[in-house]
């Protein structure tokens, strides 16, 4: 739909995914330490939809994060998201099946392997279910979502791949 969009999304999407592997390796190295053991390194993608911050497969030993929450703070995703999830493999991997997700198990290695606070839940938003913005070029109308407007506003230039115009607000969808 807008060629300029994609490569960004493109690069935001290769450089959110690298910071999350990056975070995820060092949270396997201080299990490692901490255990004395050598846990098995997962796989990581940007795949997670909807209400979930991330999610931990641990038959496939993959996690999935969700790239919407990420870009909201992705320092905060960063510190606390990717511990979470990690802990969750780091805990089937010790124990397998035999305990419940969040109990006591996963609630230590947040407290002791990354000395943070065991929280089941996160605070960022969930993805809006309407694109509230709406924009045209000289082609068609297009809808954007907040993040997407207000890098727009901010001088970020969205050109849709139809007509290679550049694309203007028209106003917010009631
Ligand atoms: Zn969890
Ligand atoms: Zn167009």
């Amino acid at each position: 739909m807008m060629e300029q969009l994609e490569l960004t999304t493109q690069e935001h999407k290769a450089n959110a995914l690298s910071h999350i592997i990056d975070k995820a390796n060092d949270c396997f190295d201080k299990a490692d330490e901490f255990f004395g053991n050598k846990f098995k390194r997962s796989t990581c993608n940007l795949k997670q939809r909807g209400r979930a911050a991330g999610t931990a497969h641990l038959q496939k030993n993959e996690l999935r994060f969700n790239l919407f929450m990420y870009q909201q703070n992705p320092t905060e995703f960063i510190n606390t998201v990717v511990p979470h999830e990690v802990s969750h493999l780091i805990v089937f991997q010790i124990y397998g099946n035999s305990v419940r997700p969040h109990g006591k198990e996963w609630q230590a290695v947040m407290r002791k392997v990354y000395g943070i606070n065991p929280s089941r839940t996160h605070t960022f938003e969930t993805p809006p279910q309407k694109q509230p913005y709406a924009y045209r070029c000289s082609c068609q109308k297009h809808q954007f979502s907040k993040q997407r407007h207000n890098r727009a506003q901010k001088g970020v230039e969205y050109i849709c791949k139809g007509c290679k115009t550049n694309l203007q607000f028209i106003g917010e969808n009631s």
